[in-house]
């Protein structure tokens, strides 16, 4: 059972991660789909990080909100992700894609928690990426 070294967020701590995801839709870039994303995320020493989608003329070399946000928490000093708000331009929570359920994974585990909005319960990262592989995974499977 894994053990919060902070406690997870109680609804007044969602709000405030929602806030920060909201605010940070309006600095994304994206010209290409409209799509503006944001998202902010608690870390286990307690900072908050955030990022925004920042798209790229050639659609594949896009950063999702969640890349922008995992660059900021590595790069204010790290810690893992306990829990994370993602919204779009319309305030409304969005599902992280496919690589970037990856990517929280790597920096939040499966028990990374993802804001289900305003009233329902989060949803554990583990119930988006069943299975996973992880870096825990690469010491059994090396040759030798
Ligand atoms: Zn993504």
């Amino acid at each position: 059972m894994y053990c919060y070294p902070v406690a997870p967020p109680n609804e007044s701590e969602w709000s405030e991660l929602r806030s920060r995801a909201r605010s940070a839709t309006q600095r994304s870039y994206a010209p290409y789909s409209g799509v503006r994303v944001g998202a902010a995320g608690l870390s286990d020493n307690g900072t908050v990080v955030e990022g925004s989608n920042i798209e790229n003329a050639s659609y594949g070399l896009t950063l999702c909100a969640e890349c922008s946000l995992v660059s900021d928490l590595v790069r204010t000093g790290g810690g893992r992700l306990v829990a994370i708000s993602i919204v779009a331009g319309d305030h409304a929570p969005i599902s992280p894609c496919g690589r970037c359920r990856q990517v929280l994974y790597e920096h939040g585990g499966a028990e990374l928690l993802l804001d289900a909005g305003e009233g329902l319960a989060p949803k554990r990262l583990a119930e988006l990426l069943p299975d996973a592989f992880g870096p825990e995974d690469l010491p059994t499977r090396k040759d030798s």
